[in-house]
């Protein structure tokens, strides 16, 4: 579960302060696929990157799984994020000079394991996502809904208990991120993996089972 208790994060820019997120409270249980909505500018980015323990927060708590994060030193910090969390962004972030293969399997290397297993592994996700046959590609051969599939399967790597995404299908079509947002709904139930995603369309909604709506920094309704 992730649980959040009075949850703040001040951006400070010279003289100017933006409240991005003030004091927010909120509850995910294992499991959910958690849709984070709200106007642009209304903190959603923010809360996913510091529940996501890509940015740390101004004051508050977050636990994860019963762990305090904040408490943690970097270096667990980062074994955390990579063992428990994997991430979708709207850009794909898609490394140009690795195969689609190569690039799904880079978060097992972080965790050092043995080559064979990894590629194993990574090659079984390839099947999963629909990209059989693109295994050795490279991103300049794939449509925009290929490279964000390539980016889920690489958020599965290590198999996540969460996997946070930022808008994923921000720069596809209907069609892709029909597929995309099918994926998603797929693999949360079939693995049971907690999905949280930033979304801004709201023919999204009916793949949530529970929104959370975020203004001016704050959650609205749940
Ligand atoms: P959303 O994802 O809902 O569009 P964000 O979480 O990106 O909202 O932003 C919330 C507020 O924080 C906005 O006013 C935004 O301009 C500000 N903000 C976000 N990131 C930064 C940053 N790195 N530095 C300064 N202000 C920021």
């Amino acid at each position: 579960m992730i649980e959040t208790g009075d949850l703040t994060k001040t951006y400070i820019m010279g003289d100017v302060q933006v409240h991005a997120l003030k004091e927010v409270s909120v509850k995910i249980e294992p499991g959910e696929f958690v849709g984070v909505v709200g106007p642009s500018g209304s903190g959603k980015s923010t809360f996913l990157h510091l529940v996501g323990l890509l940015d740390s927060q101004t004051s508050g708590k977050i636990v994860i799984g019963g762990t305090d994060v904040s408490k943690m030193s970097v270096a667990t910090r980062s074994r955390f994020r990579l063992e428990k969390m994997g991430y979708v962004f709207q850009d794909y972030a898609i490394i140009e000079d690795l195969t689609v293969i190569e690039n799904i399997a880079i978060p097992a290397f972080g965790l050092g394991e043995e080559h064979d297993e990894v590629m194993d592994r990574a090659s079984r996700l390839v099947e999963e996502v629909g990209l059989s046959g693109r295994a050795d590609h490279l991103r300049r051969e794939l449509s925009g809904g290929q490279q964000q599939r390539v980016a889920i399967a690489r958020s599965l790597m290590n198999d996540p208990a969460i996997v946070f995404a930022d808008e994923p299908c921000a720069n596809l079509d209907t069609d892709s991120s029909k597929t995309v947002l099918d994926l998603f709904q797929r693999l949360n139930e079939e693995k049971g993996q907690t999905v949280v995603m930033v979304s801004h369309e709201p023919w999204h909604e009916k793949y949530f089972h529970r929104m959370i709506q975020f203004m001016d920094g704050r959650i609205i309704t749940e």
